[in-house]
């Protein structure tokens, strides 16, 4: 098995903004959680040029904003 294709990707927590590592798939999928504010951040590639990136907060308090 060949682990050269899993690319390490740093990006920037869209929530809070800390800088996080995570590793793309083979089919492109991205799964990071971040470790400041617990946010789950997915992303997959559309197409060359285009991402989409879904993110989830598990710890978000419900009723509050
Ligand atoms: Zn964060």
């Amino acid at each position: 098995m060949d682990f050269s294709i899993y690319q390490s990707v740093e990006m920037f927590c869209p929530n809070c903004g800390h800088k996080i590592t995570g590793y793309l798939s083979e089919d492109g999928a991205l799964r990071i959680m971040c470790d400041r504010c617990k946010v789950v951040i997915y992303s997959k590639r559309k197409n060359v040029k285009e991402f989409n990136i879904k993110v989830t907060n598990p710890y978000a308090i419900k009723g509050v904003g």
